[in-house]
């Protein structure tokens, strides 16, 4: 699922794959404003993470042209189920920073809040001119 969420963090919905192949795909979908729209993009390899999705053209399409492929394409890909899934992670982590947020000790040196160390083993201070940590 990590590809069809790139598209949606761009803003597009209602996937539907038109073609496919190693290095990038046809789709049309909606834009942020409604607007139907075909996109080929491709896709990008980033060491240690998820291909990266680029657009590489994008055109405007009409509505019949994109109820057609939802039809000749085997539907929509983000599914109600994908977009609810989408919003459960995304709670669980504003609520992961919530209690981080809570839980996070006073800097020693200053008094500002601190933040926890990308190796989750300390604390470093939140002020960038403090070096505070615990
Ligand atoms: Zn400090």
């Amino acid at each position: 699922m990590g590809q069809i969420d790139q598209y949606l963090d761009l803003g597009y919905t209602g996937i539907v794959r038109m073609t496919q192949s190693d290095s990038g795909e046809t789709v049309v979908c909606r834009d942020r404003r409604k607007q139907c729209m075909r996109l080929i993009v491709s896709w990008t390899d980033v060491p240690g993470q998820d291909q990266r999705l680029k657009i590489e053209r994008m055109e405007i399409i009409s509505e019949s042209r994109y109820q057609k492929a939802i039809v000749e394409y085997g539907g929509i890909l983000d599914t109600e189920a994908v977009h609810q899934a989408r919003n459960r992670r995304r709670m669980a982590s504003i609520a992961a920073q919530h209690r981080q947020t809570q839980s996070a000790p006073a800097c020693p040196k200053c008094g500002q809040r601190m933040d926890l160390a990308p190796t989750r083993d300390r604390w470093l201070c939140a002020t960038p001119s403090c070096n505070g940590r615990k």
